[in-house]
């Protein structure tokens, strides 16, 4: 699998693609490799290896730059040749909450927060997680996916997989140590499909999600003050239409609409500024999106971030029909 490598980047083991407990950027996010350019980092990390890793401060000072940043312009020098790029941030512009430990942002249209965790790691979460966290419910969580896809090598037997626990599948890749209390915090593992003549496995890992104590803390006395209405009302209006209470911007509406899906590559058709169709291709493999007339402006570019999220949200079931609106 290509893009991001389902491989830690610092310890080289697989990653599994757990809310929490590792996470990684596809190339087209453009998070700058700063500790070694000029590449991207387009790979994954456990948070168990980044907590004492050497770059890891400046790993998450780029994180925090491309999080909360809506527009970059750099150059990057690659075989001689200097490239202009421009990076749109991921959106998550408001502040809630930044102590020496922690920074809790908000995503400036939707019901969605981010997470970083400076002692090394970061999340994204949900107005749905984010309730039941601050309600005191214990619940799991889906990892991992088909997206996430692991080629095991050697292949193990049919049999062999079939009936492996959690704790078998992580010794098989030898990454117990990457997931501490992991098996004991109640996570269970679910073989999805395996294909034992090449040693492909999709899978799913059950676990209990938990963010950030300060975060929680954070959320939780809102909720406390303000009671489930008003919580929802300070946290979560943003993402209903008309109830636009960030900065102002040009409004943009986009409905992306699938025209074609195959093995790789899915098409979506959408009207440009001036109504045109246009369509933009996500190569699902290399988790890469262009737009077929290679006109990279702000329609495609938020063209571009939807197809992404909801690629982070659905995997290999991308909706027919995906609205955004900021
Ligand atoms: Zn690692």
């Amino acid at each position: 699998m290509s893009a991001p490598g389902p491989d830690c980047v610092i310890c080289s083991r697989p990653a599994l693609g757990l809310s929490g407990r590792d996470g990684g950027f596809a190339s087209y996010y453009e998070f700058r490799a700063v500790w070694d350019p000029p590449r991207v980092f387009q790979d994954m990390v456990h948070f168990s290896c980044l907590h004492g890793w050497e770059h890891r401060d400046a790993m998450l000072t780029e994180l925090v730059g491309l999080a909360t940043n809506s527009v970059l312009e750099w150059d990057v020098e690659l075989n001689g040749e200097t490239y202009h790029l421009t990076r749109n941030g991921l959106g998550f512009t408001d502040r809630l909450l930044q102590t020496n430990d922690v920074l809790v942002l908000q995503h400036n249209f939707s019901a969605d927060w981010m997470i970083i965790d400076f002692s090394g790691g970061w999340q994204f979460i949900g107005r749905e997680d984010l309730l039941r966290l601050v309600r005191g419910e214990s619940f799991s969580v889906d990892g991992g996916r088909d997206r996430y896809g692991l080629r095991l090598s050697p292949a193990p037997p049919e049999s062999a997989v079939d009936s492996w626990t959690l704790s078998d599948f992580l010794r098989h890749l030898d990454i117990e140590s990457r997931y501490p209390g992991l098996v004991d915090g109640g996570a269970s593992l679910e073989v999805r499909k395996y294909y034992p003549n090449n040693g492909h496995l999709e899978y799913c890992v059950h676990h209990p999600l938990s963010i950030h104590p300060a975060a929680l803390g954070y959320f939780r006395d809102r909720y406390a003050r303000g009671g489930e209405a008003a919580f929802e009302a300070a946290f979560m209006a943003s993402e209903l239409p008309g109830q636009q209470r960030r900065r102002s911007r040009m409004a943009i509406y986009l409905e992306l609409k699938k025209l074609s899906d195959d093995e790789t590559r899915t098409t979506y058709g959408f009207a440009g500024a001036d109504g045109a169709r246009r369509t933009l291709v996500f190569d699902r493999t290399e988790e890469r999106i262009w737009p077929e007339d290679d006109v990279k402006d702000g329609i495609f570019r938020a063209a571009a971030q939807t197809v992404a999220k909801a690629w982070r949200k659905h995997g290999n079931e991308l909706p027919d029909t995906i609205r955004h609106q900021s």
